[in-house]
């Protein structure tokens, strides 16, 4: 019998399921795996009361969508957005599966979050229907069983007041139920910089495959928050160039290298935390587009979904991409930019430093034993490394793409563990 392939009306769940379908017709999938991993194991949705500064009640809709946990606890993020519906947690959740699988880390696929808008919130509302959330997914959360972090509007606030929820509900400390946790709340040094370090180690890793020199390698980093200014910072610490960089504020180009200390002071220093009015000697200040379209050896997008379009990317003039945000090429641009012989390293390969470092805080949470910064960086390295030969090799041997190569070795390996584990419960 033929697959009976589901559709969404949500863009995000609909591409994420023609994507996997299209991986699993290409690696010859068996049905009945194709029928299982196109479906999520759980998903639950919650209503959320909360008492209003102004005496009114509001009711928020939550959602808690785990896509599989064959290979370990579901593990994704939170995210309180007006947009956030069960079809969007749907897809992300999926593509955390693949994410993890792809990292070689014991932990499935999850996501979930609030249809809210948490700017219109008060300090104690936004905690109460954190609160009551989390006491509403305890029954389906745990550090063995969906182990949440933060994502868009989401931070270590909000994971402090869930991994306490949790904890006074269940009379015992619970500090592996959530990750992404400040350091002084069992949280993990090293994870500020963990996504960013694994972006440049990425990098250096395509550098070094393709023997292209290190030292004064140009590169563009796209985007100066967490991800951009450590993927910058650590292209420099490497012997690189960074030649342009920018943020909400626009670009700053300088051929002879961005003094990315004094830059990333400058940010910290600005109320806004934002690169305006940066300055240093033969510095070029231009828009935000104009920068994509420098030359550089790479370029790193590291800000937005949908930076490089069908708008821009025939401009591109970079020779490799490595994407640190999520999603920052659009499908069309893919296309141009494969055209135009640029070769691109996808997101879920590039940015998993991150959710690799989530694992690292989990583990230091049940073991209850911390690690020194070096220690986290010393075991991110070496990790991000053996992902990015996985990926190459199984691209050269396949003659395929990284992005499609990336996909089909990480469904391979939740698919070969469904296979000997089965499908009963
Ligand atoms: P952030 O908010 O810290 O930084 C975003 C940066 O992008 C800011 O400097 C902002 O000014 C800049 N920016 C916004 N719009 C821009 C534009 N039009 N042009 C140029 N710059 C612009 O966010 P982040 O945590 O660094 O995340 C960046 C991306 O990486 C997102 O796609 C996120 O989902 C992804 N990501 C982050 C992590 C993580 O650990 N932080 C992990 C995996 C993926």
């Amino acid at each position: 019998m033929a697959v009976q392939k589901r559709t969404s009306k949500n863009v995000l769940l609909d591409t994420a399921l023609k994507n996997f379908y299209a991986a699993a017709e290409e690696m010859g999938l068996d049905d009945g795996l194709v029928e299982v991993m196109s479906r999520s194991e759980r998903a639950i949705c919650v209503s959320i009361p909360v008492p209003m500064d102004d005496g009114s009640v509001k009711v928020f809709e939550g959602y808690r969508v785990q896509h599989s946990t064959v290979l370990g606890p579901a593990k994704g993020g939170l995210r309180f957005h007006p947009e956030v519906n069960l079809e969007e947690c749907e897809a992300l959740a999926s593509l955390m599966t693949w994410k993890c699988s792809l990292a070689g880390i014991p932990y499935g696929g999850g996501k979930g979050g609030i249809a809210v808008e948490p700017l219109e919130l008060s300090p104690r509302e936004r905690e109460t229907m954190t609160r009551t959330f989390a006491a509403r997914i305890a029954p389906v959360i745990g550090d063995w069983t969906d182990v949440p972090a933060p994502d868009v509007n989401t931070g270590g606030p909000e994971m402090v007041w869930i991994m306490d929820t949790i904890s006074k509900l269940r009379g015992k400390l619970e500090p592996g139920v959530v990750t992404g946790k400040p350091i002084s709340v069992w949280g993990s040094k090293g994870r500020n910089a963990a996504t960013g370090l694994g972006v440049a180690t990425c990098i250096l890793e395509l550098l070094k495959v393709l023997n292209e020199p290190v030292k004064g390698a140009t590169v563009i980093v796209q985007g100066f928050g967490n991800v951009g200014t450590f993927c910058a910072k650590y292209m420099t610490d490497a012997g690189a160039k960074v030649v342009g960089i920018s943020d909400i504020t626009g670009g700053y180009y300088c051929a002879d290298g961005i003094d990315i200390a004094a830059a990333m002071k400058h940010v910290a220093a600005h109320p806004k935390r934002i690169l305006e009015g940066y300055t240093q000697p033969g510095l070029q200040k231009m828009d935000g587009e104009a920068i994509l379209q420098q030359e550089a050896l790479v370029l790193s997008p590291c800000a937005l979904e949908g930076a490089i379009n069908a708008k821009n990317a025939d401009g591109i003039k970079a020779k490799y991409i490595v994407e640190g945000a999520n999603g920052p090429i659009t499908p069309e641009a893919d296309v141009i930019l494969d055209k135009k012989g640029i070769l691109v390293v996808p997101d879920f390969l590039a940015n998993s430093g991150g959710v690799i470092g989530s694992y690292f805080e989990w583990v230091q949470d049940l073991a209850g034993f911390f690690w020194t910064e070096e220690e986290y960086n010393n075991r991110l390295v070496p990790i991000m490394k053996d992902n990015f030969a996985r990926v190459w090799d199984y691209a050269q041997k396949n003659n395929k793409k990284m992005r499609r190569a990336a996909f089909l070795v990480a469904i391979k390996r939740v698919a070969d563990a469904l296979q000997m584990k089965g499908f009963f419960l």
